[in-house]
């Protein structure tokens, strides 16, 4: 398949093996999901018809621990797109430490073209289906691109159903209401940021002085652009799907007040505004093949896979890219920009505080407790920061990229598991 990121993922797997010694019978294992669930969904529409829709969950590893990851609502998920998701997971929780396996899920739906009660009765639907393989020991599931805590919210309400007792421990990124972790909704920005701060500080570079170009605007672009902008750096251009706005005079701009005008305007291709008063002078629009090539200091793409390929790594002028995405490189882009000296810090490493939230979640949970803000930011920024080091450290040792540095961490990991369950005495 072309443009295949399932194929990407494993292309990148590859190319940390040779910096590992691990049983030919466990790579093999690796290479392929565990579990493959495809469901068709039926959802009674408003206007009286009846639409199915079609589901996925990849359950991919579950030796370090219950399945885990998002599940994902757009109009062009595949399995492939959702078994390299899942693949990721498994790889990313191993590198953060977190008792957790990968998997994913997905429905092949524009979430924006459904009434609220359409989206309920399509959510619903996938945990009727997916009932029988889910659950707090087996997978989690948890919220990805444009799903969200209300969905989230639905889903755990009918899995308690389903199941006859609360089973909040079910999912992750939930309402605060049903035992959701205050601090979920921007774990995964906040894990990026106390990353960047690990680099910059290695790289002994001024927060102040770094521009940085964020692609994406949902939540994890939003969070992320947002605490940078808090902590004093430099955001020079924000986009969404549709287009963004870039700074003329290197001018820092306000996430919060972009976010402002997108609501009230639905765009934030335009002019920037603070409250009434738009400044066209100090802000241009921008597309999201030119935001990618522009010049600044640390590029974070935060929306889709395969931005930056072939194609364009020859032109990015950014020093480092922060993928809080999953998969925003194909894996020939990754050589190129090694080769011209771009620190590239790899999604399995710099989006890991989202599954490290929902982990805290999920421990909350089954400790039936409830933990404040500062408890999961004081958990978080540690796991964070020694997880970069350690990631940092093994590249310096075998003098690769961040991205094959944890990979070699993560498989290293899962091998251990499977190799210390699956013991097989001859
Ligand atoms: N969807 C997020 C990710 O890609 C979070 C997954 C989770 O919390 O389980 O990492």
């Amino acid at each position: 398949m072309a443009g295949s990121p399932f194929r990407s993922a494993l292309a990148q797997f590859e190319k940390a093996l040779q910096y590992v010694e691990i049983d030919a019978g466990i790579v093999e294992q690796l290479k392929k999901p565990a579990r493959l669930a495809e469901v068709n969904i039926p959802v009674a529409m408003d206007d009286g018809s009846m639409k199915v829709f079609l589901g996925y969950r990849v359950q991919y590893n579950d030796a370090r621990g219950p399945f885990k990851g998002g599940i994902r609502y757009h109009p062009q998920v595949h399995l492939d797109e959702v078994k390299a998701l899942a693949f990721w997971m498994t790889i990313k929780c191993a590198v953060v430490g977190i008792p957790f396996g990968g998997g994913k899920g997905g429905v092949k739906v524009d979430p924006r073209r459904l009434s609220a009660g359409e989206l309920e009765r399509l959510s619903r639907g996938w945990v009727q289906k997916m009932f029988p393989i889910i659950g707090p020991d087996v997978d989690v599931p948890a919220p990805d691109m444009y799903t969200n805590s209300t969905v989230m919210g639905w889903m755990v309400d009918e899995y308690s159903k389903l199941a006859g007792k609360h089973t909040p421990a079910a999912f992750t990124g939930k309402p605060i209401e049903v035992g959701g972790l205050d601090g979920r909704e921007d774990s995964t920005a906040q894990g990026g940021v106390f990353v960047i701060k690990e680099l910059v500080k290695k790289l002994k570079l001024t927060p102040s002085k770094i521009r940085i170009a964020v692609q994406g605007f949902g939540n994890v672009g939003y969070y992320t652009a947002k605490l940078l902008h808090d902590a004093g750096y430099k955001i020079v251009a924000i986009s969404d799907s549709r287009g963004g706005i870039v700074s003329v005079n290197g001018k820092d701009m306000d996430p919060a007040v972009v976010m402002k005008t997108k609501k009230e305007k639905g765009l934030i291709d335009g002019c920037y505004c603070v409250g009434t008063v738009c400044d066209c002078e100090n802000y241009k629009t921008i597309t999201n093949k030119q935001l990618l090539e522009m010049p600044c200091d640390i590029l974070i793409p935060a929306a889709m896979e395969n931005q930056i390929t072939n194609v364009n790594a020859g032109r990015i002028k950014a020093k480092i890219i922060v993928e809080m995405a999953n998969g925003p490189t194909a894996p020939d882009a990754d050589t190129k920009l090694f080769k011209r000296g771009i620190t590239v810090v790899p999604d399995i490493l710099a989006n890991a505080g989202g599954v490290s939230g929902s982990y805290f979640e999920w421990v909350q949970n089954r400790e039936g407790s409830r933990w404040k803000n500062h408890d999961v930011i004081a958990k978080l920024e540690p796991l964070m920061r020694e997880s970069f080091d350690t990631v940092w450290a093994t590249a310096r040792k075998h003098e690769v990229d961040l991205r094959t540095a944890a990979y070699i961490i993560a498989i290293k990991r899962i091998s251990e598991a499977m190799k210390t369950r699956e013991k097989i005495y001859k």
